[in-house]
C-alpha cells in the first residue's frame, strides 16, 4: 500500500543564540538537488537524527540526512546543555502506570544516553566544553522529600553517584538562598549542545555519511521502499527515520496530534569576572530546580551565566525573552541585579501527555523518536542507539518504548493549546503553594 502526506515548509534562518555565536567551524552543506538512494534517510539533523545517523554509519549503513535549516537548528542547538539522566517521568510512575516489566526495561536504559554522549565526545574528540555534575535544587521541603525518594529510586537502577545536600550544604555548590537543599548527580553534567551536534555531524561525515542542509522534506510516500520528497529532489530509501521533533509540522499528522510543541526561553549574560562566576557556582555544575515550570542554569566556558525557564504552549515566543527570564535570574541571584544580557533566544521542545518519549514505526520501515518532554539531551542519544538496533532487526529495546501507549491531547489539535495553557496556570499555582 502506498500512502503519502504532504506539507509545505520554508527554510528557516539561524538563531542568534550564544551557541551560534560561539560555534566551532562547520561547513555549509549543499541542499539536495535531484535523486539519491540510500539504505536509510534521516529527516532532521538534531541530536535524534544525527545520533541515529552516526550509530548507523558505524554499522556500515549508507545514510543520507535531510535538514530543513542547518545542523543543530532546532532544540539541539539551543538548549540548556544540561546532561540530566533518565526521563521526564521516572521509573516509579512508569511502574505504577505501565507495570514492572516496562519499568525494569526503561530503568536498565535510564543512564545509557549519558554514557553514549561521553563515548562520542571521547571517541571523536569533540570540543564541546563538557563538565561533570548536575544539581536538582529543591524550593520546598516537599520537593526535598521527593529528592530523597528520587535518590533511592535511581540507586535501585544502578546510579551510585548521587549525593544529597541537606539543609545549607547546597550552598557549597550554589550561591543562592532560594533552596532548601539539593541532589547532586556526579554522573550528570553540562556542555555546549550546538558544538556537540556539530561534532557528531562531522564524525558521521568522516564515516562516509551525507547531510543536506536547507532541504525541507515536503512529502513521504510510504511503500516497500520509501520516497522522501524535498523541494528540489528526493531520496529513495529502504528505511526512514523521522527526527523532526517539535519542528516537524504536518509530515506525520496522526502522530503530531499526540504531542505538543512548547517554547522555552534562555538568556546569556555578558562574561562575568572570574571571582564572581566562581562565587555563583563554585564547582561549575549545572542546576535545575524541581518546579513543574522549572528554571535551569549553568556557566558557559567563557563564564556567562546561561539561564533558562518559562514555557509557552504551542511554541509561540513571548514578546520579550529577556523580560520573561531576567526576573527569575535575579530572584535566584539578587547579586546579579541589572547584569548585562548579551543573548536571548527561545526554542521548542515537544511535550507528550504522559511525558515519556514516543518511539515507533509506521508500516514496516518508517521509524520515529520524539517527545522527550523537556529532557532530551541524554534520551536522544539513547534513541540514536535504539534506532540503529531496530533498523538492524533487533527490536527488543526499541519496542520497550514503542509499546507505551500515547493518547492525543484533549480537545484535538485545535484545542490542545488553550487546555494545556490552563494546565500551566494550575502548575504555576502549585509551584507557588509549594
Ligand atoms: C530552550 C531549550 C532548552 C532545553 N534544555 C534542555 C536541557 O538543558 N537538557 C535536556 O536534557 N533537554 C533540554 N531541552 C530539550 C532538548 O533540547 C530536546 O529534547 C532535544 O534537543 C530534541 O532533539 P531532536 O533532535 O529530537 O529535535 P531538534 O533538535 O528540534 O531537531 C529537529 C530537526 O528537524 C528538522 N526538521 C523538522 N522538520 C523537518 C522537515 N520536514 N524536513 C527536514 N528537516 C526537518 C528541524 O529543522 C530540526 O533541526 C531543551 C529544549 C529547549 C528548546
Amino acid at each position: 500500500m502506498v500512502s503519502h502526506h504532504s506539507v509545505s515548509t520554508t527554510p528557516a534562518s539561524p538563531v542568534a543564540s550564544y551557541y551560534a555565536a560561539s560555534a566551532n567551524d562547520s561547513p555549509t552543506r549543499a541542499p539536495l538537488d535531484g535523486e539519491a538512494k540510500a539504505d536509510v534517510c534521516v529527516i532532521g539533523a538534531g541530536f535524534t537524527g544525527i545520533s541515529s545517523a552516526l550509530h548507523l554509519a558505524e554499522r556500515g549503513f549508507k545514510v543520507i540526512v535531510l535538514e530543513a535549516a542547518s545542523v543543530g537548528f532546532g532544540a539541539s542547538g539551543r538548549n540548556g546543555g544540561q546532561i540530566v539522566n533518565s526521563y521526564s517521568r521516572d521509573m516509579d510512575v512508569i511502574a505504577a502506570k505501565y507495570g514492572d516489566t516496562t519499568a525494569r526495561a526503561l530503568g536498565s536504559m535510564a543512564f545509557e544516553g549519558n554514557r553514549v554522549i561521553r563515548e562520542r565526545v571521547s571517541t571523536y574528540a569533540i570540543d564541546c566544553d563538557l563538565k561533570d555534575g548536575n544539581l536538582f535544587a529543591a524550593c520546598s521541603d516537599k520537593q526535598m522529600a521527593s529528592l530523597r525518594e528520587h535518590k533511592a529510586l535511581w540507586e535501585r537502577y544502578g546510579n551510585d553517584r548521587l549525593e544529597l545536600l541537606e539543609g545549607d550544604a547546597y550552598r557549597r555548590e550554589i550561591d543562592s538562598k532560594r533552596y532548601v537543599g539539593a541532589l547532586l548527580d556526579h554522573s550528570g553534567g553540562h556542555l555546549h549542545p550546538l558544538n556537540l551536534v556539530l561534532g557528531e555531524a562531522a564524525a558521521f561525515e568522516s564515516l562516509g555519511g551525507t547531510i543536506h542542509e536547507q532541504t525541507p522534506v515536503v512529502q513521504i510516500t510510504h511503500g516497500d521502499t520509501v520516497r522522501v520528497r524535498t523541494q528540489h529532489g528526493s531520496v529513495v530509501a529502504d528505511q526512514v527515520i523521522v527526527a523532526g521533533n517539535a519542528y516537524l509540522s504536518g509530515l506525520l499528522p496522526d502522530l503530531e496530534g499526540k504531542s505538543m510543541p512548547c517554547g522555552t526561553q534562555v538568556i546569556a549574560t555578558a562574561p562575568l569576572e572570574e571571582a564572581q562566576a566562581s562565587a555563583l557556582l563554585p564547582n561549575d555544575r549545572c542546576v535545575e530546580d524541581c518546579n513543574y515550570l522549572l528554571d535551569y542554569y549553568r556557566l558557559s566556558a567563557d563564564r556567562r551565566l546561561i539561564y533558562g525557564g518559562g514555557v509557552t504552549y504551542g511554541g509561540r515566543d513571548p514578546a520579550s525573552v529577556e523580560g520573561a527570564i531576567r526576573p527569575n535570574l535575579e530572584l535566584t541571584f539578587p547579586q546579579l541585579k541589572g547584569v548585562k544580557i548579551d543573548y536571548a533566544w527561545s526554542g521548542n521542545f515537544l511535550l507528550t501527555l504522559n511525558r515519556l518519549p514516543q518511539f515507533g514505526r509506521i508500516n514496516r520501515n518508517v521509524f520515529y523518536a520524539q517527545g522527550y518532554s523537556g529532557h532530551g539531551v541524554t534520551c536522544t542519544h539513547l534513541a540514536g542507539r535504539l534506532m540503529a538496533e531496530a533498523l538492524s532487526g533487533q527490536f527488543d529495546r526499541f519496542d520497550a518504548f514503542a509499546e507505551i501507549p500515547h493518547t492525543p491531547f484533549p480537545g484535538g489539535r485545535l484545542f490542545r493549546v488553550p487546555l494545556t495553557a490552563l494546565g500551566a496556570w494550575y502548575y504555576r499555582l502549585r509551584d507557588r503553594l509549594g
